[in-house]
């Protein structure tokens, strides 16, 4: 243990460093209070004795320096004024200056050892304090981040999803830029899960999330598990044709994957069928969300009555109307 005693008074201050010593205490000694920060920056006492009336800078605006420099750095370092000054009005200043204590000259080495043992014991209470408030953070800081992770595939999962997709709205509308949705989902899966057992289908729902991740090129864009065996992904700033070439990407690389799936109507191999919908969210029109979640499922519903293993797109264009949010798009093959 450290404890620095500013102290400009040499028989004073000899007198407590050797109690100190006494106490097994190393006892840092500095004769004004320039030299005493210096001191505390360098060595970081555990304590502080600090006299008040010394040459240069006195003790209240030591403690306040003192203080000012803790805040910065988060530290704290109690401090005990050792003073001759018996009156009231100097305890006061002391104490709002940021000191901890306030012993009146001639102190004791009972009173001064058992007061130092007090301050200790607050010091170490605070540290204990500061080490499981880092402790909750980091565990904090990851219980945020698992609770944004689907355990299975290690992608974004729906919560993300939901929430990534309500700020880029925001930011694509408050912009005026596109803003396209794709919904990927594995065909033919039951019969996958069915013939190869659930293992493998957990295992195949890891390759197809990361090449689906691979696959989408750009830092904004977010991969999502969106639930079961349905993935969706987040383009910003992302028209139609760029959200048609990125889809065809993705449908491409699950089937160059070249998962085995004998039991597949539509390819020897695991394949996907993608949905596609865009749109340039008007401003204040949240409520157009769903209007184009649904969008891109139609799209990939008709991916899928048309064959699987396809990209699909809603033609037109989306049109979210206010709050009632509708969309105008027509798939072709309805018409
Ligand atoms: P379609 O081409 O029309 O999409 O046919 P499908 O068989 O993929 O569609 P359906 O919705 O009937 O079946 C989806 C299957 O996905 C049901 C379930 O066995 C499987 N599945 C969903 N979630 C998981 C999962 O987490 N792990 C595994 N192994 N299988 C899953
Ligand atoms: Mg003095
Ligand atoms: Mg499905
Ligand atoms: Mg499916």
């Amino acid at each position: 243990m450290k404890v620095l005693i500013i102290e400009d008074t040499i028989t004073s201050a000899t007198v407590v460093c050797s109690w100190l010593t006494n106490m097994r205490v190393l006892a840092l000694h500095a004769k004004t209070g320039e030299e005493g920060l210096e001191i505390f920056k360098q060595e970081r006492p555990d304590l502080i004795l600090l006299d008040i009336i010394m040459p240069g800078i006195d003790g209240f605006e030591v403690a306040r320096c003192i203080r000012r420099f803790e805040k910065y750095h988060g530290w704290w370092t109690p401090i005990i004024f050792l003073t001759a000054r018996a009156d009231e009005n100097d305890l006061q200043c002391a104490i709002e200056a940021g000191g901890d204590d306030y012993l009146i000259k001639p102190v004791s080495e009972v009173v001064l050892k058992a007061k130092i043992n007090a301050m200790c014991r607050m010091a170490q209470m605070r540290d204990s304090l500061r080490r499981t408030q880092e402790k909750l953070r980091r565990a904090n800081d990851q219980l945020q981040r698992l609770s944004a992770i689907d355990s299975l595939t290690g992608i974004a999962n729906r919560r993300r999803f939901d929430a990534t997709l309500l700020r880029e709205w925001r930011r694509c509308s408050r912009s005026a830029l596109p803003l396209s949705l794709l919904v990927v989902d594995v065909d033919l899966f039951k019969l996958f899960n069915d013939h190869y057992g659930h293992q493998m289908g957990d295992e195949c729902l890891k390759v197809v999330a990361h090449t689906l991740q691979e696959r989408s090129r750009r830092q904004d864009d977010l991969v999502a598990r969106y639930g079961g065996e349905e993935f969706a992904a987040i383009l910003p700033e992302t028209d139609h044709e760029g959200a048609l070439a990125v889809a065809e990407e993705m449908r491409a690389g699950v089937a160059a994957l070249g998962v085995d799936h004998a039991f597949s109507t539509v390819a020897s191999v695991v394949t996907v069928s993608i949905g596609v919908a865009s749109v340039i969210p008007p401003k204040d029109s949240e409520a157009g969300i769903p209007a184009l979640i649904k969008a891109a499922d139609d799209a990939l519903y008709y991916a899928k009555r048309s064959g699987r293993n396809q990209v699909k797109q809603v033609t037109g264009v989306i049109r979210v109307v206010g709050s009632g949010a509708g969309v105008g798009g027509r798939i072709p093959s309805q018409e």
